[in-house]
């Protein structure tokens, strides 16, 4: 297998095999992230979350031939005294733990808060105090709204890069009032983002920050009465596919006109891979990692899931596949948006070489595909248990 061949870094030099403490391992990107390290690296994983569903396959219990090299922790870093053994035990601590769907942050925004704030802070601390590696997950969030967006709708200067390319080291944050509590996410990201920049320059921490840009694929977020909860608002891949699964109208809120690019989680976490076996070309960064080629409007991506969904199913559309709600009715109220997200690729491109490659329909054909299989029956069951009560 490809594991046992010699692996080199970019600059040549052979990559030592590494302990790798990854915390929110359990998720949507930490899943990813394990499965691709035991296929294709020889690095060691100790796998932190409150829960395992989505890794269930490599740590309950690790197949024979992953012996030693992934374990799972079952714990909250909010109050628990072993993380600070784990980052010790590793070289490197990759953070992921969060709260991350936009319909908790104007209506959970305390927790919201703390999560993405107050829950990292011993991650951090413990990083710089024991001399350890941090690779921290943020958000392109953290840029919030562009320049452009305050322009008037029809202006010329809208449609120049400048305007609204978003770049790590020259685009200013910009968010709404703290009344539109929505940006207790952005906010609380960018608060981290500071603190573990700060923590390099004044005690030496080798960090590096990830903003992902909407990376999309299998077992992201779940589906609503299925693997979770039925009052539950998942992100718009899960929301959308669940609309379809179901055979609903897909939800678009406020007319659907933001702007946003989609990458494949796979092409995403090849970056990430490289960020953890090139530390010399990483370190002190901050990376956009996004695909700016795949970018549509939540509307446009309505009307390709829902093209992409009757190939894959061999259902026909509904007639009116789509209807209007508004983000207060859909969100509640203190909701508010991005306009637009076009990551600059320039760092990314000199520091790690790495370029996204998937197209948004073939990401879309391979996602979708995964979802129908997985989830068809389930909610035909779901759906007729609940009109027989
Ligand atoms: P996810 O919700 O699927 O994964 C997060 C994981 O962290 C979950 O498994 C959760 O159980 C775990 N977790 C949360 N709080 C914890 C705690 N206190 N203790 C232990 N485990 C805890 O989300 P994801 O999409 O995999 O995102 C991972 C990171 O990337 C997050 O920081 C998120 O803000 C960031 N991000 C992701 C995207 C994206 O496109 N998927 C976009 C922007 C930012």
């Amino acid at each position: 297998p490809a594991a046992a061949a010699a692996p080199l870094d970019l600059d040549g030099n052979s990559v030592a095999p590494l302990t790798i403490c990854m915390i929110g391992a359990g998720g949507f990107i930490g899943s990813h992230l394990c499965e691709k390290l035991m296929a294709e690296t020889r690095h060691v994983v100790l796998a932190v979350d409150v829960y395992c569903d989505k890794i269930r396959h490599l740590v309950d219990p690790a197949p024979p031939h992953l012996a030693g090299r992934i374990s799972f922790h079952r714990l909250n870093i909010k109050n628990d005294s072993r993380l600070e053994g784990l980052i010790k035990m590793a070289d490197l601590t990759i953070n992921l733990a969060a709260i991350c769907t936009p319909a908790d942050y104007n209506t959970r925004p305390l927790d919201t808060i703390y999560s993405n704030f107050i829950d990292a802070l011993p991650v951090v601390k413990y990083c710089s105090e024991n001399s350890k590696r941090l690779i921290h997950f943020s958000t392109c969030e953290v840029y919030g709204k562009t320049i452009g967006s305050f322009l008037p709708k029809d202006h010329p200067l809208r449609k120049e890069p400048e305007f609204y390319v978003l770049k790590e080291d020259e685009s200013p944050c910009i968010f709404g009032p703290i009344v539109k509590q929505r940006w207790s996410y952005a906010c609380a990201k960018q608060l981290i983002e500071r603190l573990i920049f700060a923590e390099g320059a004044e005690n030496g921490l080798e960090f590096t920050i990830v903003r992902p840009f909407n990376w999309i694929g299998p077992r992201m977020d779940f589906i609503p009465g299925v693997d979770g909860p039925s009052e539950g608002v998942p992100r718009v891949l899960a929301c959308f596919s669940n609309n379809l699964l179901r055979r609903e109208p897909l939800k678009l809120v406020d007319g659907g006109q933001s702007q946003r690019t989609f990458v494949y989680i796979k092409d995403a976490i090849e970056a990430v891979v490289l960020m953890i076996e090139n530390p010399a070309r990483a370190n002190g960064h901050i990376f956009n990692v996004g695909n700016p080629d795949n970018e549509v409007t939540v509307r446009e991506l309505a009307q390709m899931m829902t093209e992409v969904y009757a190939n894959v199913s061999g259902e026909a559309p509904l007639d009116e596949p789509m209807i209007d709600v508004s983000s207060s009715q859909f969100y509640g109220e203190g909701y508010d948006d991005s306009d637009k997200r076009i990551p600059d690729m320039t760092i990314i491109n000199k520091q790690l070489g790495w370029n996204p490659k998937t197209p948004l329909k073939d990401l879309l054909e391979t996602t979708l595909t995964y979802q129908h299989k997985t989830y068809k029956e389930a909610v035909k069951r779901q759906m007729s248990q609940a009109s027989a009560t």
